[in-house]
């Protein structure tokens, strides 16, 4: 899994609150309320080409994350694109997704509640919302290391009622994959009630009999862009896609199981704690799903 992660780039120029600048000189106040309390909500959106991929449904989970913690979309689609078009002509690369942060700013004081106050002509915030844009590098999927699959255990999933909010808050996502990685695993599947809800950082679908299980979007899970996309191209191709609860025991009976997300696309979990995954190799219907999501990107170039 790792081996899909981002890549640092030297010199990044990034956008900070109205302005590019070199990523080295691009500095938040200490009173910013995502460094305070991880309160903002942030997209990762892929690149392919010059194009983003299902950007009108990153837009629309942003909106969403943005309304679930009250706060206002800065800026509109027209100013969000001219940023992406400036710091993908700035950052070239070949794989590489956009990272955007917004959060709730800088309050004179460490002080949880929110002031909604405007300005007297009602014009803007009192305290504007901190706007954070910078271009990921991203390492080429490459098929022959995915197709060896990924190892996971499951873990108790511990977080709170709100994992549909993209937000920046993600301490328990980092306790999570750190168990994973401490037990020798790529990732962890969270089981919350004896119920999977998704991976650390991704969505998971099992298959079973030739059927498409994941679980249903709700407070328990983040609502993933490439969790819709695959629902999307398996319905295109007469797939049966069920969206119900999956109880953990079902893991150990599942044909194939994958975890879905933006920068890991689909990967096969090919071993569940000390166990093959049926019988321990990338499955059929991940190749078959593999070839359809490719060509679905190959389209946008
Ligand atoms: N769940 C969680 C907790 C995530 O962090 C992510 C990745 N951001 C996903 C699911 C997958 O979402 P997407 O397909 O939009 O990348």
């Amino acid at each position: 899994m790792n081996s899909i992660s981002q890549q640092p780039v030297s010199q990044k120029m990034v956008y900070l609150n109205g302005e590019i600048l070199a990523i080295d000189d691009a500095h938040v106040s200490v009173m910013d309320r995502g460094f305070l309390f991880g309160d903002g909500v942030y997209e990762v959106i892929p690149v392919v080409g010059h194009k983003l991929l299902r950007q009108h449904d990153h837009f629309v989970r942003l909106q969403n994350s943005l309304n679930r913690i009250s706060l206002k979309n800065p800026l509109d689609e027209t100013q969000w694109q001219l940023i992406f078009d400036e710091l993908l002509e700035k950052n070239p690369g070949e794989e590489r997704a956009i990272y955007l942060q917004i959060s709730r700013g800088v309050y004179p004081l460490r002080d949880l509640a929110i002031i909604n106050d405007e300005l007297v002509d009602g014009s803007a915030e009192q305290y504007p919302a901190t706007v954070f844009v910078m271009i990921l590098s991203v390492k080429k999927v490459d098929l022959s290391v995915v197709s060896a699959g990924i190892k996971a255990i499951t873990i108790d999933d511990f977080r709170w009622d709100a994992c549909d909010i993209k937000s920046t808050s993600l301490v328990a996502n980092v306790m999570l994959k750190q168990q994973a990685v401490a037990a020798d695993m790529d990732d962890a599947i969270l089981i919350k009630h004896g119920y999977v809800t998704e991976g650390t950082a991704s969505n998971l679908f099992l298959v079973k009999d030739k059927v498409l299980i994941t679980p249903a979007t709700g407070h328990q899970l983040l609502s993933g862009i490439t969790r819709e996309l695959v629902i999307d191209l398996a319905k295109e191709n007469a797939i049966e896609v069920i969206e119900r609860p999956i109880a953990q025991a079902e893991l150990s009976e599942a044909d194939e199981i994958w975890l879905t997300s933006s920068t890991r696309e689909i990967a096969p979990v090919i071993q569940l704690d000390d166990k093959p995954v049926s019988n321990g190799v990338a499955g059929p219907m991940w190749q078959q799903m593999t070839q359809w999501y490719l060509q679905n990107k190959q389209a946008l170039l």
